[in-house]
């Protein structure tokens, strides 16, 4: 169990062949969740083999297009195909609107419950807790209202060390306490440190989804010492002028983020589609951060949930 990312597109808006608009699909702990739906993530789950019913929440960054018009055909979809499970929502104010006012002129009510959960905040809050993951919002600098995603994986109990719980005394009544962290009692009555009878749980994998945005320095502390960073980079260094007006960043602005805020990983994408070379982008990161990977159609990333946070693709 871990972290398992599927780059369904990564695209910025106009459209060329193999390059899809925004859409990813991750995986923590085995909860499933789709990030962003942009034109053809359908096809791409289909392509990448993900069976529909297991999506059971949507979060979309904001209402251009290339982050959510994927959104109809795949509401339409999980309709034909008999859904009854409710569906999850999550994204700008406005978006329940947008998805009613089809629905009811298409005259194509869905059969299963519609949740919609629409943000208005400016600040990063929780919006959606399970036992595994919790998911909060990191408020982005775009042209529209627009917020990134963080998910993290809810703090692990503490492995048991059964013989020092039994070298030192501590009866099994006490192990459930000694694993969520709390002192506990041995035989006599005296205080034992939880930390000598358990051991270090593996570190918490994180993940933050930050598109789009310009340089944001307000991000930073929000998404500091996170495992993996995916952030877009619309632009290289050539066409930087062009982010004050676009609201967008440099592969070398999201480089810088990631160093700042000292993340594992650095995942980019949202290319414009002026670029030819996809390499590019990961060189002029790579001189201001190493592991910088790049996002691409049908790629696959995945963390190993174990002490050592390396990012591998598949
Ligand atoms: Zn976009
Ligand atoms: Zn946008």
């Amino acid at each position: 169990m871990g972290l398992r990312l599927t780059i369904l597109g990564c695209h910025s808006a106009a459209p060329k062949s193999n390059a899809q608009p925004s859409a990813q699909l991750l995986e923590i702990d085995g909860h499933v969740f789709l990030i962003d739906c942009g034109e053809g993530t359908q096809l791409a789950l289909r392509k990448n083999k993900i069976k529909f019913s297991r999506i059971k929440q949507i979060f979309i960054s904001h209402l251009h297009g290339d982050h959510y018009f994927g959104l109809f055909g795949l509401i339409a979809t999980f309709n034909l195909l008999g859904r009854t499970e409710p569906l999850d929502i999550f994204g700008p104010k406005g978006i329940k609107e947008i998805i009613l006012l089809s629905l009811k002129l298409g005259e194509s009510w869905t059969k299963f419950p519609l949740r919609f959960h629409e943000l208005t905040q400016d600040l990063s809050h929780v919006i959606f807790e399970n036992n595994r993951v919790k998911v909060s919002t990191l408020p982005l600098d775009h042209r529209i209202y627009t917020n990134g995603f963080l998910f993290e994986q809810k703090t692990k109990e503490r492995p048991l060390d059964v013989s020092a719980a039994a070298e030192l005394g501590v009866s099994s009544a006490y192990f459930n306490k000694a694993k969520q962290g709390h002192w506990v009692k041995d035989e006599s009555g005296k205080e034992v440190d939880f930390k000598l009878i358990t051991k270090e749980p593996t570190p918490n994998i994180s993940y933050a989804y930050c598109s789009d945005t310009a340089y944001h320095k307000t991000l930073e502390p929000l998404i500091k010492g996170v495992t993996l960073l995916y952030h877009e980079s619309t632009f290289l260094d050539q066409h930087e002028s062009l982010c004050q007006t676009t609201k967008h960043s440099t592969a070398k602005q999201a480089a810088r983020i990631a160093e700042k805020a000292q993340v594992g990983h650095l995942l980019l994408g949202h290319y414009s589609a002026r670029y030819k070379n996809l390499e590019d982008f990961k060189s002029e990161a790579q001189e201001i951060f190493s592991s910088t990977f790049l996002a691409r159609e049908g790629a696959i990333f995945v963390i190993e949930d174990r002490a050592r946070l390396e990012l591998t693709e598949i």
